[in-house]
């Protein structure tokens, strides 16, 4: 089989370099790139740069390709909506193409109770509506989040998101009525017996967490907020910016248990788990669990920017009219490739897909971790698989320099990979669920060799 990945130059190569010394003088150094390469087209999981340079794409920009770069059958949907209407504001006069969208949303969303459908452009600003939804339906104040965090990066996603360096640094004052609580991070808990091993797939195990029984929960939620000020508790099922840690489904049923039990909303964070990504359509659906709020963006338009917040209609219709919307959510366009991206969703069986994709990676992962003893821990759920990178397997000192080394020695062999964490030391996949069993294969053979290059060969090598 010929390889994909075909490099004519260095990577970056020069007309790559020459458009990032352009970016440098035109636009602030705040929204830096990983990569410095400049892109010119892309296929499926292969990217084109300005070199001609061909590489393996497992960023999938940042989640937001499950069906891949360019998917013909999303092309041709909003090559066809071009030619009838490409804006018009929700707000001034309906189309059909946001209606059929918000349908859909209510009917392949958790549950069966009635839903409302309201789409805006990020995922930042998903979150902030539903937080503004929660707080008006409850008449309450208090957002409970998570250690680990990331909801975006506006001023109330910013204060829900937790790392402080890049996304909080400097940028206060942060909105206020926010509380974190602990996140089941049993990598790295302190009462784990031993680390290795901790993550089976969840498959419903029971984890014996320690964060799983609704004591724990009473206590933590005690002493840090009365539970009738709270209006919801926002919390990622898989934390995607945070380290890829699925949360065990025990210490989810004991959070779902108290938000019930005090009449709290619980809003999934589904912005980076949704669309097949875990192996279900919805993170949730590990879980068997029904959020009152679900908040969808990324891979939900395949590439165009759209966002949305699905929810129990009496919560989301609490809102008056003209509480809710803005100029160009739920654009045309975007509700267009929508409504495409979740009929290749279905036809594809994309969800089962993921399933595949994420054995074949984490077999690979399993594989080398059985080399490396820098690879502390392989974990997550259907095709959002990742391997954390520590100085010692014992200690578990996080090995961001190691991580970084990795990605920089993928790059350069023609695979672009995404690192993760609250300490920089994750490295994960987030593959278009579509790419080629081959595809995906050189791909992980490129992220082998980098980790081989970054750690030496290992043991039995
Ligand atoms: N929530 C989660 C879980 C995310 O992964 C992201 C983006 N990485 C966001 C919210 C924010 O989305 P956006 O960048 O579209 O505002």
């Amino acid at each position: 089989m010929s390889s994909v990945i075909r490099l004519v130059t260095e990577i970056p190569g020069p007309k790559s370099r020459e458009v990032a010394a352009r970016r440098e003088a035109a636009t602030p150094r705040g929204v830096a790139a990983s990569s410095g390469i400049a892109l010119t087209h892309a296929d499926n999981a292969v990217v084109t740069d300005v070199d001609g340079n061909q590489l393996i794409d497992f960023a999938g920009g940042i989640g937001v390709l499950n069906t891949g770069h360019r998917h013909p059958d999303i092309v041709e949907a909003v090559r066809g909506q071009l030619d009838h209407l490409t804006h018009a504001c929700f707000a001034v006069s309906s189309y059909e193409p946001y209606v059929a969208l918000a349908e859909r949303l209510n009917r392949i969303t958790p549950g069966q109770h009635e839903k409302r459908t309201l789409f805006v452009n990020t995922g930042a600003e998903a979150i902030e509506n539903a937080v503004k939804i929660a707080r008006y339906a409850t008449g309450r104040p208090g957002i409970v989040c998570f250690e680990h965090a990331f909801h975006g990066r506006t001023n109330l996603a910013m204060a829900l998101t937790a790392k402080v360096m890049p996304y909080k640094k400097g940028f206060g004052p942060l909105a206020p009525e926010i509380y974190r609580v602990p996140f089941p991070y049993c990598y790295r808990c302190d009462s784990a017996p031993s680390r290795a091993g901790l993550h089976p797939p969840l498959q419903g195990a029971a984890s014996g967490c320690c964060q799983s029984s609704p004591a724990y929960w009473s206590r933590i939620f005690g002493g840090l907020v009365d539970p009738s000020q709270v209006a919801a508790i926002v919390m990622e099922l898989q934390l995607g910016e945070g380290g890829f840690i699925p949360a065990p489904p025990d210490a989810v049923a004991a959070i779902v248990e108290f938000a019930r039990r005090h009449g709290v909303v619980f809003i999934a964070d589904e912005i980076q788990t949704g669309f097949g990504r875990t192996g279900q359509m919805f993170a949730s659906e590990h879980y068997d669990l029904v959020p009152d709020i679900i908040v969808t963006a990324k891979s939900l338009a395949g590439g165009l920017p759209l966002a949305a917040v699905t929810g129990r209609a009496e919560l989301m219709d609490a809102v008056h009219p003209g509480g809710l919307g803005g100029t160009y959510g739920g654009n045309p366009l975007a509700c267009a490739a929508a409504l495409a991206v979740l009929d290749v969703m279905e036809r594809e069986c994309l969800p089962e897909r993921a399933r595949g994709v994420g054995r074949t990676i984490r077999t690979r992962f399993e594989a080398l971790q059985s080399r490396h003893s820098a690879i502390g821990d392989v974990r997550g759920l259907g095709a959002m698989v990742a391997m954390e990178l520590v100085q010692d397997p014992q200690t578990r000192e996080p090995d961001p320099a190691l991580t970084k080394r990795i990605q920089a020695n993928a790059l350069e062999r023609g695979l672009l990979i995404l690192i993760t964490g609250t300490y920089n030391n994750v490295v994960r996949v987030l593959v278009p669920l579509t790419v080629e069993d081959a595809v995906l294969e050189e791909g992980l053979d490129t992220l082998e060799q980098a980790v081989a290059a970054a750690c030496g060969p290992g043991p039995g090598r």
